[in-house]
């Protein structure tokens, strides 16, 4: 089934009845070539790219409950590519790249959409650091403009600019960032990757690890036992727990992570603003809500929901940028379980175990990571090496100090990043 704009008139004046399902829901095969554990945006994405890009086909991904109902379908859908260091700074240039061509590449519409993300700063040396922010930016190719005051007021003329404690300086504009419709993107990866053979396997939990004489033999599931050539972890908040599966300790705590949105309203915020000294991040849906978030629930869990201090947190945090939010009414709250590397950067490496594989520690920065992350696992699995974007993405970096990324510079504490 292909999209285009003539198949939407003809289904639109034949009442819609020629829609197929996006996907097969077939019946688990006693054995794949590669079991690709979680089914969401990074699993479902290494699967396509599995069969895409290097012809692969018998391949499963195993879902514990339904595709989108992870973090792929819970975050504030921010793409972007403004990382500094080395090693980060290259593998998220080389997944917006991929986000820019992604609504062809799966002829699904991710409604991704580049509006542009301000880094609001408020003091001397917060400029200097998104001056030197910026300029790697530009060196690594992608694009960055330092706006003074304003500046950012001609973006956003509803910011309090003269807020007494943190009045706004200028801003760290980033136009190629964005956001895009965050459950289209599972969904465009599932069909695409289901489209080439992949089985997508929904109410699968994974609850074992098979490994014998060091190499992994195959998962044990709800819907029984499959065995495997080679199998990928990728399940974000619940890393720490399949791992274990296999006798390995990950350098990961699991945290929550919350997101609001407010009834719609007419278009008011055109970009994404973060105000980082606040914890507070804010733009606005297509359908009019305002999304917004702010920092982690701070303290370890696998609760997948939110507590009450933290929401009033981001509340006053949000009425300090912009009073203007007060009126608006909050519809929703959710919560989303983050995979916290002790640098904040991610994982994507093979493990001891022979034939094991794992792509997690993405913190609450996963979703733009998606057809990058993907991109760069599929390289793994299939060819044995790392992918270049991402080759200091390395788990051992964790026990010998070398190569770590401390992206914030906040030193070794999960929560912090
Ligand atoms: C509130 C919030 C806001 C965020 N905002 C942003 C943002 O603006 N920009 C950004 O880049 N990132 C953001 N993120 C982070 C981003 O969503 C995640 O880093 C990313 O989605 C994680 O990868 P994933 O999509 O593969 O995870 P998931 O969708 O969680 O996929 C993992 C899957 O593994 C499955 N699974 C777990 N255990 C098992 C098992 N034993 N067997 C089988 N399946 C299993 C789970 O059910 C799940 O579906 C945000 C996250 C949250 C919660």
């Amino acid at each position: 089934m292909r999209f285009s704009g003539l198949r939407i008139l003809k289904e639109g004046l034949t009442g819609n009845r020629g829609w197929g399902a996006h996907w097969r829901d077939p019946e688990p095969k006693p054995a794949y070539d590669i079991v690709i554990i979680g089914g969401g945006g990074h699993g479902l994405a290494t699967a396509y790219y599995l069969a895409a890009e290097h012809g692969l086909r018998n391949i499963a991904v195993l879902e514990k409950g339904y595709i989108g109902g992870g973090n792929v379908g819970r975050n504030t859908t921010i793409v972007r590519a403004n990382y500094v260091m080395p090693g980060n700074s290259e593998f998220y240039s080389h997944s917006l790249k991929l986000w820019e061509g992604l609504e062809e590449t799966l002829n699904y519409n991710v409604m991704h959409s580049q509006r542009g993300i301000i880094n609001l700063f408020h003091s001397d040396g917060q400029r200097d650091y998104a001056a030197r922010r910026g300029n790697a930016m530009v060196n690594q190719g992608d694009d960055a403009i330092l706006l003074d005051r304003e500046g950012v007021r001609k973006h956003a003329p509803y910011l309090d600019f003269d807020n007494v404690r943190f009045p706004v300086y200028g801003g760290l504009y980033h136009p190629r960032g964005g956001t895009a419709r965050h459950d289209a993107v599972a969904w465009g990866f599932a069909r695409g990757a289901d489209m080439r053979g992949v089985d997508l396997l929904q109410n699968c939990e994974v609850t074992g690890i098979d490994i014998e004489n060091g190499a992994v033999t195959g998962v044990q599931t709800t819907r029984g036992a499959i065995r495997a050539k080679k199998v990928g972890i990728v399940v974000a908040g619940r890393s720490g727990q399949v791992a274990a599966m296999a006798g390995l300790r990950l350098p990961i705590e699991s945290h929550i992570l919350q997101a609001f949105v407010t009834e719609g309203l007419k278009p008011c915020i055109d970009q994404v603003i973060t105000f980082g000294m606040g914890h507070f991040y804010i733009s606005q849906s297509d359908k009019g809500g305002l999304v917004f978030g702010g920092d982690l629930d701070m303290y370890a869990s696998y609760a997948q929901r939110g507590n009450l201090p933290l929401v009033e947190h981001v509340m006053e945090a949000g009425m300090t940028l912009m009073p203007m939010i007060g009126k608006a009414k909050v519809l929703r709250s959710w919560g989303g379980i983050m995979d916290m590397t002790p640098d904040g950067s991610p994982i994507i490496d093979k493990t001891p175990v022979e034939g094991l594989f794992i792509d997690c520690g993405w913190c609450y920065g996963g979703f733009k990571a998606v057809p990058g992350s993907g991109h760069c696992f599929a390289h793994l699995l299939a060819t044995g090496r790392p992918h270049a974007a991402a080759a200091n993405f390395r788990l051992d970096r964790f026990r010998d100090g070398i190569g770590l990324m401390d992206e914030e510079g906040t030193g070794a504490q999960h929560n912090l990043h």
